[in-house]
């Protein structure tokens, strides 16, 4: 069963129109349509989690950076 990207809906195919209608909000996206619109969510989901992923690792940077200056000032 395909999932209607903009609502999470249920899909319908509609071999009259050749096309994927969504039954809650009314979307309709042929298939290669709907395969590509579900590419790009997951390629923008996947971007989000590397940003997380990238701002966790410069908070890591950054403590060490951190107890690294506070051992330097410790040392003088
Ligand atoms: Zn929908």
């Amino acid at each position: 069963m395909s999932r209607c990207p903009e609502c999470g809906g249920k899909m319908k195919y509609i071999p009259n129109t050749k096309a994927m209608v969504c039954q809650s909000c009314g979307l309709s996206l042929s298939r290669f349509e709907l395969d590509n619109y579900w590419k790009k969510i997951r390629s923008e989901n996947f971007t989000e989690a590397d940003e997380s992923q990238q701002r966790k690792n410069r908070r890591k940077e950054w403590l060490e950076w951190y107890s690294k200056s506070k051992s330097e000032k410790e040392g003088f």
